[in-house]
């Protein structure tokens, strides 16, 4: 099942070329403040899902070609994020030291990125005016968490899944902190849909790729994750309750590179979905933190 965030908050599946209406079935009232409709459909899943081939039948719908498609969870409780997850990409980042296993995500473990980076589908990526820095694209898969639960087994960690999704980690490289290299608004595109974990039966083996402008930059499969997708969701439990409609972005394989204005970025997850921006620059995100000669002159 694909789920969508559609025309500024209403729920839908999509079926075909059309989107089908459900948000009667969790109440979800698209104005409402904060946005949560997507998080109660994700928690209610279990109980409205026998509902939904009947409702299915009389929803109203619109044809996808019309629906604005919007980032499908734009107020999670957190958004995960795992750094060097794939072999090939800490080679590209941190070569000759020997030391791998401690640079990596089976070391060192998983960050946080701010939930107001995210946006979806049809938004573009908005540079931040740091003319002096390298700004880039990396291609992850998002695990959706569907049950909640603390300390999660590995053995029954994909029991908790809801569904994945395509997400772009952007990040400002530098030595800054982490948390605000990655966190300008739009640096997290995610979308275009959720796409339940049924349909997803083997996420040991999913093919992702990421080009710019046609060009391919990235492409990997998740049989080269360092640490899987039911070790991350063990690991993000040990230590915080994870929640419905949580997100983890499982890290990006070799072939991170820079976005510029006007670049046009597709990334695509087989039997995920797929989905292309359109990369724009900013005028907002100056600021003397960035200025390192600056800051030491001072
Ligand atoms: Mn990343």
């Amino acid at each position: 099942m694909k789920i969508a965030n559609f025309n500024q908050g209403r729920i839908g599946i999509i079926d075909g070329d059309s989107v089908a209406d459900v948000s009667d079935l969790v109440a979800c009232d698209p104005v409402a403040w904060p946005p949560t409709g997507m998080l109660q459909f994700i928690a209610s899943f279990e109980q409205i899902k026998p509902r939904i081939g009947e409702r299915l039948r009389t929803a109203s719908r619109i044809p996808l070609s019309s629906a604005v498609l919007n980032c499908p969870i734009v107020w999670p409780n957190k958004v995960i994020a795992y750094p060097a997850n794939y072999h090939a990409h800490i080679g590209e980042m941190k070569t000759g030291t020997g030391l791998i296993s401690k640079f990596d995500a089976s070391g060192q473990g998983f960050f946080l990125k701010s939930n107001s980076s995210l946006s979806g589908p049809g938004d573009p990526i908005v540079l931040p005016a740091l003319p002096d820095r390298e700004i880039h694209h990396e291609c992850e898969l998002a695990i959706i968490i569907g049950k909640g639960g603390r300390s999660i087994p590995v053995d029954r960690a994909v029991d908790h899944v809801f569904g994945y999704s395509c997400l772009i980690d952007v990040v400002v490289r530098g030595k800054e902190e982490r948390v605000m290299r990655k966190s300008f608004d739009t640096f997290c595109p995610m979308g275009p849909y959720l796409t339940t974990a049924d349909e997803v039966p083997h996420y040991e083996d999913i093919d992702l790729e990421l080009n710019v402008n046609g060009e391919t930059r990235q492409k990997a499969n998740t049989r080269d994750l360092i640490v899987g997708v039911p070790e991350m969701i063990a690991m993000a439990s040990s230590v915080m309750m994870l929640h419905p409609g949580d997100i983890i972005a499982s890290g990006t394989p070799a072939g991170v590179g820079r976005l510029k204005d006007k670049d046009r970025v597709t990334i695509r997850i087989a039997g995920v979905g797929e989905m292309t921006l359109d990369v724009e620059q900013g005028n907002d995100g100056a600021h003397p933190v960035w200025n390192k000669a600056a800051a030491l002159t001072a």
